[in-house]
């Protein structure tokens, strides 16, 4: 049987890269998808491509009454809300500290963090009068460790982790389950910056993304799909307040011999040896 069979879904972001690949797992899988986010011509066009079990809604995220209107076009159609994936995002502010203008800042944090808190604000009460639901959050390695994206990105990313856990704490009594994806590199338009340009030029832009990290493929927007798919199932009905890594061990470490030469100025290099000690 169908893993989603009879559960309906938002997924925000839904109409590019992690967002897309979710909406067709979800739907094949059996679900009936609304797909919200802020490209209508991508997001009509899949939503016509997939027929009867999705639909587009034009969303912003950071637009408090389009995100209800999101929520509610799900209950409206469907009845109910079983999962929200939170996965609208993009790179946000760049540059060095002293130079990103506290207005980007903020522009940054709306569509990456309050965008996720609009989210469960709304989806929240359905899920509490349905008795369940699940919700997940995407967050990002760049949220589990520093260094994996610029910086605003990154505590906004962090950000939503710890968002996830604490509503985590709070919903678990009513069955809501509260879970952050974290993707490591994936090529998608937002990574490989074509968004906006056709979805062709990601291949020619690939070169060496199957290097940076040790399972020596590229990563793909189905990687993440299929942990969405198990989050939103009922397989994952023990799983709540994690962030889970999906990132083919990019953040697990670098292996010693692959880190600078720190002992190159070091000489001569004396070996310990018990017997000569
Ligand atoms: P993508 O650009 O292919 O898809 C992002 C989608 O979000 C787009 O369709 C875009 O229109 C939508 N969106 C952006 N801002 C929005 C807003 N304010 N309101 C509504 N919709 C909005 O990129 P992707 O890589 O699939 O990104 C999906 C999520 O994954 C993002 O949250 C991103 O931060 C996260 N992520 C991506 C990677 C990666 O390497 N691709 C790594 C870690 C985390």
């Amino acid at each position: 049987m169908a893993e989603l069979e009879g559960k309906v879904a938002v997924v925000t972001g839904g109409a590019s890269g992690i967002g897309e690949a979710t909406v067709r797992l979800f739907v094949a899988e059996g679900a009936r998808v609304v797909i919200a986010d802020m490209q209508r011509d991508r997001g009509e066009a899949l939503a016509a491509e997939l027929g009867a079990p999705a639909t587009f809604v034009a969303c912003e995220v950071r637009q408090e009454d389009q995100v209800k209107a999101t929520i509610d076009a799900a209950v409206g159609i469907w009845g109910r809300l079983d999962c929200l994936f939170n996965n609208a995002g993009f790179g946000g502010v760049l540059g060095p500290v002293e130079d990103i203008p506290a207005d980007e800042f903020d522009m940054t944090f709306d569509v990456l963090v309050r965008g996720v808190f609009l989210g469960m604000k709304h989806a929240v009460p359905v899920m509490k009068g349905q008795g369940g639901g699940s919700i997940i959050n995407t967050g990002s390695i760049a949220g589990v460790a520093a260094g994996r994206g610029p910086l605003v990105y990154s505590a906004a990313k962090a950000a939503v982790v710890h968002l996830s856990k604490a509503a985590a704490m709070e919903l678990g009594e009513h069955s809501i389950r509260c879970n952050a994806v974290c993707p490591g590199y994936i090529a998608t338009p937002l990574a490989l910056n074509t968004v906006g340009r056709p979805d062709s030029l990601i291949e020619e832009r690939i070169d060496g993304y199957a290097e940076r990290q040790p399972i020596p493929r590229v990563g793909r927007p189905d990687d993440i799909a299929n942990m969405a798919l198990y989050l939103a199932s009922d397989r994952s009905s023990f799983v709540t307040g994690q962030a889970i890594v999906v990132d083919g061990g990019a953040v697990t470490g670098v292996m010693w011999s692959d880190q600078k030469p720190v002992y190159k100025s070091y000489h001569p290099i004396k070996v310990y040896n018990p017997d000569r000690a």
